[in-house]
């Protein structure tokens, strides 16, 4: 039997936490995977972030409405792919909420709530069908003048997959790749049948894990993410705003405390999980229902913290 070696790293990654752990044949090539899948972070965030000026999506950002932008094969497929998420979601996922993302994050630096004008004008400047993608040029052009495109909800979970593909490559047989609650599992873990997900409390005093996800003992790759408020929020006028923006309405989403969505890949986790955050328990799940191979575990607030599934949730839970 070939030697396993099982060896992880954590870093500060993409403004959040990472961690990979690598299992291969020699200590040698454990250390490569790791440090190979924290080098793919570092480039996709160079690449996607919205916060640095010289990041690909930040020029999109600045001259979209001027003239159509011509953006890497890469960047494009991205902005594909989310656009069909939010087709799928009927805009629920959207990732043009750039402006309000921008007016309710200076609201929280005041700590007021942002007036009605302005709430006005940042909504008339989002809209996924306003943003034009031409595939035979590869260009990106906005309709209205101040659109942004912000790819929080999505840019993590690409960034895992893109690690794990990286990974495999450099002849990892399993590992785990954990950004900031956006993990994927691959192959099989040492010395265990699964590899095991610990599902965070939405009541932060609990520091015991609220369940355990067993990922995936029977499939070859299975991600999870989680999309909540009880970490991320600003506080705006005295009020609790969630970082995840309803884009018919313009304000915080505040359906559900917390909502973990399993799927195949970590893209698709990432972008479910962020769009039921934002349709809520009832529509939320009807949209997982129509994923074959998708599941959710949601948490509402009304009755406090409790847990819905859907209907093959539980054959990930220890
Ligand atoms: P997540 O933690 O994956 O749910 O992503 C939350 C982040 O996605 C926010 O911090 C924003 O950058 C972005 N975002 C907020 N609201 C939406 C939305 N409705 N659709 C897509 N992205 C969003
Ligand atoms: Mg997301």
């Amino acid at each position: 039997m070939p030697a396993v070696e099982v060896d992880s790293g954590s870093r500060r990654s993409m403004g959040t936490f990472a961690r990979i752990v690598a299992v291969t044949s020699s200590p040698k090539r454990s250390k490569r995977c790791i440090e190979a899948g924290f080098n793919e972070f570092r480039r996709i965030e160079d690449m996607l972030s919205y916060f640095k000026p010289d990041s690909e999506l930040s020029r999109v950002n600045r001259e979209a409405y001027d003239k159509p932008v011509k953006v890497s094969r890469e960047l494009f497929e991205i902005l594909q792919t989310s656009v069909t998420y939010s087709r799928l979601s009927n805009g629920a996922f959207d990732i043009t909420i750039g402006p309000l993302a921008d007016l309710w994050r200076k609201a929280g630096e005041v700590n007021q709530m942002p007036d009605e004008n302005a709430l006005a004008a940042a909504k008339s400047r989002v809209g996924y069908e306003k943003l034009i993608l031409d595939v035979n040029t590869m260009t990106v052009r906005f309709a209205v003048e101040g659109m942004r495109i912000d790819l929080g909800g999505i840019a993590k979970g690409y960034a895992v997959d893109r690690a794990v593909e990286i990974m495999k490559r450099k002849g990892a047989t399993g590992g785990m790749v954990d950004l900031g609650g956006n993990i994927r599992c691959f192959g099989k873990p040492p010395r265990k049948d699964a590899w095991l997900v610990g599902m965070q409390d939405p009541n932060l005093e609990n520091s015991q894990p609220m369940m355990i996800l067993k990922l995936s003992p029977d499939k070859p790759d299975m991600a999870v993410a989680t999309s909540g408020d009880y970490r991320r929020y600003v506080e705006a006028g005295g009020q609790k705003v969630s970082h995840i923006i309803v884009p018919s309405i313009g304000s915080g989403a505040n359906k559900m405390a917390g909502d973990t969505i399993i799927a195949p890949t970590a893209i698709e986790a990432d972008a479910l999980s962020t769009a039921v955050n934002v349709l809520g328990p009832e529509k939320g799940l009807e949209l997982i229902e129509r994923f074959l191979d998708a599941e959710a575990i949601l948490i509402t607030f009304t009755p406090e913290y409790r847990i819905i599934k859907s209907s093959g949730a539980d054959m990930y839970i220890q």
